[in-house]
């Protein structure tokens, strides 16, 4: 992980306003004698039926999206705040993650930064797995971590202590896996948990009551689990975001970063399992979860 990018995040000073609660990171430029610091704030944009389009914005009004399905949520947020577009980075090729882009880039001619995959015709700069996105204004480097599992060229952005996930990981839960087999997926989770405990994780969706149900079934004895899951509960009776949520707390809560916890592992012996393969530990939860009914 880029050092330049380990970053301290706290809670901005102020009142949010309902459905816009913004995280504040300050990132520490370690190539600066006097390690300057500057702060990036997240804005995660509710769009479609349970999408989140995040914005990340300075203290200049400089601002980047990640995975824009929709177009109008972003500009109304940029008028609204009187930001400036930079740049849209997206994570993997589903309409409901780029669909805003051509919308977009109508009125911002930005680049737009993506796997390499003809089903995203709109990139104009490819990424890769280690490679990085080094942006001016706002001033952060993000790393590329291929992440292949929901669809097979799907990647995540981590930077200023930021992960965008697109629809790997997500809170309590991860992605379905369409293109990608579990061994894959497992790879992908396993390099993502490797990041700091104080990661925020940025997911594309907001599922995570859905997934919290059904991490409970695998871990009832989880008290952590079950303290985050009423505090996700009193967040959504009050309108707000699940997200942006540490990676220290999934690491304590998300069976799929869980796999090889006792408890997990006995649900798995349960469902009949070889405790010995990991792999196959996963395929079962996945499984299990892709048929899940609260
Ligand atoms: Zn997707």
């Amino acid at each position: 992980m880029p050092l330049t990018d380990r970053a301290r995040i706290a809670t901005s000073a102020g009142s949010p306003l309902p459905g816009e609660a913004i995280w504040q990171a300050v990132s520490r430029d370690g190539t600066h004698p006097m390690q300057t610091e500057r702060a990036v704030h997240l804005l995660p944009l509710p769009a479609l039926a349970d999408n989140y389009i995040w914005l990340l914005h300075d203290d200049n009004g400089q601002a980047i999206v990640v995975d824009p399905g929709q177009s109008a949520p972003v500009e109304h947020a940029l008028i609204k705040h009187g930001w400036q577009l930079r740049a849209i980075l997206l994570t993997h090729h589903h309409d409901d993650h780029i669909g805003g882009v051509a919308g977009l880039l109508a009125n911002h001619p930005v680049p737009v930064y993506a796997p390499d995959d003809a089903r995203i015709p709109s990139a104009s700069v490819h990424v890769a797995d280690r490679g990085h996105v080094r942006l001016a204004a706002p001033q952060v480097d993000f790393e590329v971590i291929a992440v292949p599992g929901h669809t097979r060229s799907h990647v995540a952005y981590y930077g200023a202590g930021v992960l965008f996930a697109g629809d790997t990981l997500f809170s309590l839960g991860c992605g379905r896996l369409f293109e990608g087999t579990p061994a894959q997926m497992l790879t992908s989770l396993d390099r993502l948990a490797t990041l700091p405990g104080d990661t925020q994780l940025c997911c594309a969706h907001e599922y995570t009551v859905a997934n919290g149900r059904f991490a409970q079934t695998v871990e009832p004895g989880n008290t952590a689990l079950a303290a985050r899951l009423a505090e996700v509960r009193r967040l959504r009776d009050n309108h707000q975001p699940s997200l942006p949520v540490s990676l220290a707390s999934e690491l304590a809560t998300n069976p799929f970063l869980r796999i090889d916890v006792p408890a997990v592992i006995d649900w798995c012996r349960r469902h009949h399992q070889p405790p010995a393969d990991r792999t196959a530990r996963f395929a079962c939860l996945r499984a299990a979860k892709d048929v899940f009914h609260a």
